[in-house]
């Protein structure tokens, strides 16, 4: 009954959404913070003033959005941790200028960066040629190349975590096929510098596509827009589900040339022809258009980042120095799985996967001081005092 398609798909498997609501949720990457009041008013406002445009089907180019979009990048530079605010003002800081206008015609939009991916993997990804994947990287890219019915190459990562973009250069070279890798990169945490990804730049091939995700960059990593000046065929994904408090919006974007946006559109348009929803379209907008609140959100994330890694420092824990907002991290006798149990036993939800070379780690997720505080604590207690695992009572805070 089923087609020979059916037997390439093997699904992507998200962080756990307890329907409870009744753990500390530091799992799927998400950001502690609501969006800004302004996002709310703006939702409410539209509703109230203009119910009969959600009777009607939305701005099919999201222009206002893409406007809003590029508007945002060329304020911030593309990583909201390090942009310099002084009240609602914002400026890049300066080793996040962008040296050209990001224009509205060089953003495309979609139903999260997972869609967005998928009409890149669509448009830009051949099923006659191995596509070449680190071998931990964000766990959809495998997914959509069996969708796709792509073949993957996969390259070891360095010792230290980082990519092996020497190796990853060759293969796609031998392959003749695009590249794709998340930077900073998931869920190792781990970034590669600007100059670093414009010497791979150099050596790729200008015909093949080259697509960074740039999902967790506004957590501390250097955003590669400065390079679409140089490199035609350059396309980065970002999103709004991380750093712009909106995973739940489902809003993720590209940057790139307008002829790489046209042609994401032509597969856009060969699907499902609508865009996002008019109220996210209106939520985005409004973020964009804010952006001083979400940079003091990022920072916080930072922070708390920081101090959860001097603590993981001090009690003897191993992990890999993060950019984004998350941390992947082992303890040194403890399984992955055990402490990620344990952990869960005190009412808080870590990332733990089985995948061989992962196993021994869980990825956690940064979440508001008091929700660190809260990690810190049952940490002390389950991996460090030998004291005995209770059953979770299911009275955590949200
Ligand atoms: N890219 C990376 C590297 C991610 O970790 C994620 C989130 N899991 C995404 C893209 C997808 O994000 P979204 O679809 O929520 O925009």
């Amino acid at each position: 009954m089923i087609s020979s398609r059916m037997k390439n798909l093997h699904p992507y498997v998200p962080g756990e959404q307890p329907k409870d609501r009744t753990y500390i949720k530091l799992n799927a990457n998400e950001n502690p913070y609501a969006p800004s009041s302004k996002v709310q008013e703006a939702l409410i406002d539209f509703i109230n003033k203009n119910p009969m445009k959600l009777a009607l089907y939305p701005d099919p180019d999201s222009l206002e959005l893409h406007a809003a979009i590029a508007d945002m990048l060329n304020r911030t530079g593309g990583v909201l941790c390090n942009a310099v605010t002084e009240g609602e003002n914002v400026r890049p800081s300066e080793k996040d200028l962008i040296p050209f206008t990001v224009t509205p015609d060089m953003i495309y939009s979609g139903n999260g960066s997972d869609e967005v991916l998928s009409f890149v993997f669509y448009a830009f990804f051949d099923s006659g040629k191995r596509l070449v994947l680190p071998e931990f990287t964000y766990s959809f890219y495998p997914v959509y190349a069996g969708f796709y019915n792509i073949e993957t190459d996969v390259v070891p990562m360095k010792k230290d975590w980082s990519l092996d973009t020497e190796e990853l250069l060759s293969r796609a070279g031998k392959n003749g096929s695009g590249l794709i890798f998340a930077n900073p990169n998931a869920p190792s945490g781990i970034s590669l510098s600007r100059e670093e990804v414009r010497a791979m730049l150099k050596k790729a091939s200008p015909d093949q596509i080259f697509v960074v995700d740039e999902a967790y960059c506004d957590f501390g990593g250097e955003s590669c827009i400065p390079l679409l000046a140089e490199f035609k065929n350059l396309l980065i994904v970002r999103t709004f589900s991380k750093s712009l408090c909106g995973a739940g919006m489902r809003l993720g974007y590209i940057v790139a040339s307008p002829e790489i946006v046209n042609f994401i559109t032509t597969v856009k348009n060969s699907l499902n022809h609508f865009p996002i929803d008019a109220l996210a379209q209106v939520a985005g907008n409004t973020a964009c258009r804010n952006p001083a609140y979400y940079c003091e959100c990022a920072r916080k994330v930072v922070e708390q980042r920081e101090s959860f890694q001097s603590f993981l420092a001090e009690k003897g824990w191993e992990f890999v120095p993060s950019k984004t907002n998350f941390v992947l991290a082992r303890h040194p006798s403890v399984s992955g799985e055990e402490v990620y149990r344990r952990i869960k036993h005190e009412g808080i939800l870590v990332r733990h996967f089985s995948t061989k070379g992962i196993e021994d780690y869980v990825r956690i997720t940064i979440g508001t001081k008091e929700q660190m505080d809260a990690l810190k604590a049952a940490i002390e207690k389950i991996c460090c005092s030998g004291e005995k695992v209770q059953p979770f009572s299911g009275t955590a805070q949200p």
